[in-house]
């Protein structure tokens, strides 16, 4: 079970800041359209700063960072799986009643919005037999990768299970 403190609550879905432990829970959450900041270099201090400032909730397994006076709202994790890692974040985020993005809209490596593509924009630049088994394409503005639905939908199914 997570343990959790948000003080804020809003009506927006909600956004995270995930600690140097959490890069590939962090990846999971992009996948599924949440806003999060993954820096594996990242001192602790700054971690905490940019929470504050940009009203995110810590994702952390360290139990220095919850301590800190400063830091707002966390969720502990306390899983090594990633699925556990996710289920222990929707728990949180069920019993506050956040409202769930649309999936697949943002860079798993970057975090950035995903601008959707045409069929014809990527003519050329995916593999043949994804152009032709593929319809919704959609590119990462910032690191220039695209991607499309088959990528990691089957591969999300098999991690997540019943999660999503
Ligand atoms: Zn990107």
């Amino acid at each position: 079970m997570a343990q959790e403190e948000l003080k804020r609550v809003d009506s927006d879905c909600p956004a995270f800041i995930a600690d140097a432990m959490l890069g590939r829970l962090a990846r999971w959450l992009r996948i599924l359209g949440y806003d999060t900041l993954y820096n594996k270099d990242i001192a602790d201090s700054d971690l905490i700063r940019i929470a504050r400032q940009e009203g995110r909730i810590v994702l952390t397994r360290d139990r220095g960072i919850t301590a800190k006076k400063t830091i707002r709202g966390y969720i502990f994790i306390t899983s090594d799986h990633i699925a556990d890692q996710l289920r222990e974040v929707f728990q949180v985020l069920s019993m506050r009643g956040f409202p769930r993005p649309e999936p697949f809209t943002r860079c798993p490596v970057c975090n950035s919005q995903l601008k959707r593509l045409t069929k014809k924009e990527v003519s050329g630049l995916v593999p043949d037999h994804v152009y032709l088994n593929n319809s919704e394409f959609s590119c990462c503005p910032s690191c220039g990768r695209i991607y499309w639905r088959g990528s990691h939908e089957a591969n999300m199914r098999r991690v997540l299970g019943d999660i999503a």
